[in-house]
């Protein structure tokens, strides 16, 4: 049996969702993805949206809109995916890493406190594999240092710590429809804030420095963020099947939680119980020994397609000479990132989307269950 890692859950729903944009001859950004926009505004609990063409340019905007810029620090978790930091290079800002919780694997906020600098300027939380940060810890840190916060809430659409949407705690915060994520509409991204200046600022940004278009008066620098209505038709079947595609990660998440709970030599990771709904970005497991990589590889002589966990940041060839130039010795002495390692060492993503068959998480346990009986 072959198992994928994922598949994104798109069908011909989503192919007939799309003829109207051309029976109406209405293909660049336009009233759906007006319609688009407002929907997720109110499943995320905020008052304006814009949308990006992924989740990498949704945080450049983002930290361009609250002003982050060249001379600032950012503090990012050093376990994510490597966009979080490389969103606040591309503004001229740097990113100081710090370490996360051992159990949750989200931001550690205990961590942050020594890595305040009189540069930093801002907080980046991000929401990792379907869990939340714990926004009271991040809000109450940026507090006490007068922080911008950006939310990296990429994995984290619908997901909400203590009845409030990820996504609405922050200045401003980012989302991904890339192919894997909650839902799809192949590329795209979404940056949304409560704040009326903020959202002007991004409105300037997106839209070459004008709020309308069809004017040719810009009064700011500003680019092209635009999506297409035909992403729009796609993304708004995507929310209509939304319920489905949360209960179907869940069903799975509980069938591999049952079937492995008699592994010892495994754990799934699970979120805090501030955090509800959780919805799985992938069922994630930690093992027991000092590394994954054996069954992994046995995982995939048997067919199973597995990943590891984020590679840590601050160990990626990408950011060798900016660690370098930087006082990185001086953060890396601050900060040893033993979980965020740890994870690394350890860490499995099972197999996890809205379409797999219990058969096929059967198959799954059954081969983790033979590895460890050999
Ligand atoms: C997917 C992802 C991004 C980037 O989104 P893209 O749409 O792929 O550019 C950023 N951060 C996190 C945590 C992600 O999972």
């Amino acid at each position: 049996m072959k198992v994928p890692q994922f598949m994104p859950y798109v069908d011909m729903e989503e192919w007939k969702a799309i003829e109207p944009c051309f029976k109406e001859n209405w293909i660049t950004e336009g009233p759906r993805s007006k319609i688009f926009a407002e929907k997720l505004c109110e499943k995320i609990g905020c008052k304006y949206g814009v949308f990006a063409n992924n989740g990498t340019l949704a945080l450049y905007l983002g930290l361009k809109s609250i002003g982050v810029g060249p001379g600032d620090e950012v503090i990012v978790p050093n376990f994510t995916f490597i966009a979080s930091a490389n969103a606040v290079e591309m503004v001229g800002a740097t990113p100081i890493f710090c370490d996360i919780n051992k159990d949750d694997l989200q931001i550690n906020i205990k961590d942050c406190h020594k890595l305040i600098s009189s540069k930093t300027k801002a907080i980046m939380p991000v929401h990792l594999y379907g869990f939340s940060a714990d926004m009271d810890e991040v809000m109450k840190f940026a507090k006490k240092y007068s922080l911008l916060v950006i939310e990296d809430a990429a994995q984290a659409l619908g997901i909400k710590w203590k009845d409030k949407g990820c996504g609405s705690f922050g200045d401003v915060a980012t989302f991904s429809f890339f192919a894997d994520k909650t839902i799809t509409t192949g590329e795209g991204g979404f940056v949304c804030t409560n704040n009326k200046e903020t959202y002007e600022k991004l409105l300037y940004l997106r839209n070459q420095g004008r709020i309308n278009r069809g004017s040719f008066v810009h009064p700011e620098i500003g680019y092209n963020f635009r999506i297409t209505d035909i992403q729009a038709a796609i993304g708004l079947k995507q929310l209509e099947k939304f319920d489905d595609i949360v209960s179907n990660k869940l069903k799975s998440y509980n069938l591999y939680c049952k079937l492995l709970s008699d592994v010892s030599e495994v754990e799934i990771i699970k979120p805090k119980t501030e955090v509800s709904p959780f919805i799985p970005f992938r069922v994630i497991l930690k093992t027991k020994t000092n590394s994954s990589q054996l069954l992994m590889d046995y995982m995939a002589k048997n067919g199973i397609e597995t990943r590891t966990f984020f590679y840590p940041l601050h160990l990626q060839p990408c950011f060798k000479s900016i660690l370098k130039k930087q006082k990185y010795k001086f953060w890396r002495k601050q900060s040893k990132y033993i979980n965020s390692i740890d994870a690394y060492n350890r860490g499995i993503c099972l197999p996890s989307f809205a379409s797999l068959s219990s058969k096929q998480i059967k198959y799954v346990c059954k081969v983790i269950r033979k590895y460890y009986k050999k």
